[in-house]
């Protein structure tokens, strides 16, 4: 299955590959201070490839609080924040969000909250490495 999402204007755009066919998306409504804020559900596949496109970076803000070992791509043109980054031993890791999917029926999403607050840094990445998408490429798509 070839996932496609966006935010709302159009600036920021992925592709992700998700293979096989999943019976079912599972979408991680963050508990964490940002995502209670912005409404942030995530989901993510190891085994998935992930191409994101920017048409214009100099409208992307990368918001990092906290532990500050996660990137929030926020669309300063229209606040949407369609990928999440991060860097663990020189690989870049992401989930996306399943709020920017295009046209994936939402039957498909298995929706669960999730609170990762009080983990410890090293339980935090490890569980990234295993669970967020490993291939992760970033375009520039004028
Ligand atoms: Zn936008």
């Amino acid at each position: 299955m070839l996932i496609r999402g966006k935010c709302h204007c159009g600036n920021i755009s992925f592709s992700l590959s998700w293979e096989p066919d999943p019976a079912e998306i599972p979408a991680r409504a963050c508990g964490c201070s940002f995502c209670t804020k912005h409404g942030g559900v995530w989901t993510s596949n190891p085994k998935g490839v992930l191409r994101v496109a920017t048409q214009d970076p100099s409208l992307v803000s990368k918001y990092a609080f906290g532990t500050k070992t996660a990137e929030f791509h926020v669309c300063t043109r229209c606040g949407i924040v369609p990928v999440v980054t991060s860097l663990i031993d020189g690989r870049l890791y992401a989930v996306v969000s399943v709020n920017a999917f295009e046209g994936v029926d939402p039957a498909l999403l298995g929706r669960a909250p999730m609170n990762f607050d009080g983990e410890g840094n090293d339980s935090r990445l490890a569980r990234r490495k295993r669970n967020w998408i490993a291939d992760v490429g970033f375009a520039h798509r004028a």
